[in-house]
């Protein structure tokens, strides 16, 4: 057997198209978003993003206009909506771009405005319109409850008459209206979607007509059907990892983990009963015992916090990690049995291996899948598996 590599993350861009395939057969009609803000969740926003769109994605998802603008440089062309900005977040540069925005305030839809008129300005400066010279894209999002981002609800009139007079005067296109969910129980998501129902009444009574009306996120797209309107927004959908923190699994909901983590042994040795193990000795061996050393940490994005509490598969078998992660590598108690430098160590990966799932580690460190794969560091190779 080929020495496993030293780290690496290993994305299953068959998993991905799956996923979305599945997940956008369950909410049809509605339109998907693949959702791959934060380097597709730590996978790889470019090709997530083609794995997405073979999947059956229409648009894709990202917070800030870098991640959007990463996208464009990578020759992606397909609609793209960034919905959180800084205060001097470049929106001339997204509208020529055709990047969609999503706009939390009325000044961030005066700013658009602006950007769109000196965009106009400078194309016809420049001799003549071009394809990119705007209107400006908007997506109106309004705080259903969440109580993060949007526009506040005493605001929401003023900022659809605003918007329509905008749209008049050509400066933006309102091509969407959306919102977020709390996912905090089913009568609050309830209460926010009659919110935001009221919301859509209120932008259309102003004249606005958007193509795509969007609320949910992948919680409420799987189990909430009437939050799909015309397009839901799945991220950890499209990861193959649960949103639910409440025991159902990938597979319940007809999902394949994408990212599989691992490592190769890079030292064992054997020590005697009483020994304590990494820092601080939080943990003592209380019989004879093998150990062996995995060379990844908390500079990588392994939860310090699941210290001797999670597991890896190694072996055949799944092992305890015994004493405190560190910066760059931890222990793992193997018993009596055979293990040698350069096995493999799977730390979370499909559980129809055998391996843990990023689940369970996030059980373990008391966090949320999501927290697992999103911090993977910079210094864990990613390599595409399943047709890059
Ligand atoms: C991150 C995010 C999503 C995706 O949420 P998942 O729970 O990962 O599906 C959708 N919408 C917004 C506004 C987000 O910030």
């Amino acid at each position: 057997m080929p020495t496993p590599p030293f780290r690496e993350a290993v994305v299953d861009l068959d998993a991905v198209r799956a996923n979305v395939a599945a997940l956008a057969a369950q909410v049809a009609p509605a339109a998907v978003m693949a959702v791959v803000k934060a380097n597709a969740y730590g996978h790889g926003a470019v090709p997530v993003a083609h794995a997405a769109l073979d999947g059956g994605a229409t648009w894709l998802g990202v917070a800030d206009l870098d991640e959007a603008f990463e996208l464009r440089d990578a020759g992606v062309t397909a609609p793209v909506l960034a919905w959180l900005h800084g205060p001097d977040a470049p929106f001339a540069d997204a509208i020529v771009r055709g990047i969609d925005l999503g706009i939390s305030s009325i000044d961030q839809l005066r700013r658009v405005s602006d950007a769109a008129a000196h965009v106009a300005a400078s194309a016809a400066g420049s001799g003549g319109a071009s394809a990119t010279s705007g209107p400006a894209f908007v997506h109106l999002k309004i705080d259903t409850g969440l109580s993060r981002n949007g526009v506040p609800p005493e605001e929401w009139i003023e900022a659809v008459a605003f918007a329509a007079m905008l749209e008049e005067q050509g400066r933006i296109r309102v091509r969407g209206v959306f919102s977020h969910l709390a996912n905090t129980d089913d009568e609050a998501d309830r209460a926010q979607l009659a919110a935001f129902d009221e919301a859509l009444a209120e932008a259309s009574a102003a004249g606005l007509e958007p193509e795509v009306r969007h609320l949910a996120s992948t919680a409420a797209a799987v189990r909430l059907p009437a939050s799909r309107f015309d397009l839901v927004r799945l991220g950890i959908g499209t990861y193959g990892i649960p949103p639910y923190g409440d025991g159902t699994t990938a597979a319940d909901l007809g999902l394949r983990p994408v990212m599989t983590l691992r490592a190769c042994v890079a030292a064992v040795r054997r020590v005697e009963a009483g020994v304590g193990v990494s820092y601080s000795h939080t943990w003592r061996a209380e019989r004879a015992t093998t150990l062996a050393l995995v060379p990844l940490g908390y500079a990588d994005g392994i939860p310090r916090h699941a210290s001797s509490r999670a597991e890896v598969l190694l072996a055949g078998r799944r092992r305890p990690v015994v004493g405190r992660i560190a910066m760059d590598q931890f222990v793992v108690d193997v018993g009596d049995d055979e293990v040698a430098v350069g096995d493999e160590v799977v730390l979370f990966g499909d559980p129809a291996t055998g391996a843990p799932s990023a689940d369970d580690w996030a059980d373990a460190a008391d966090t949320i899948g999501y927290e697992i794969v999103t911090r993977i560091g910079h210094r864990v190779p990613r390599t595409y598996g399943g047709g890059a």
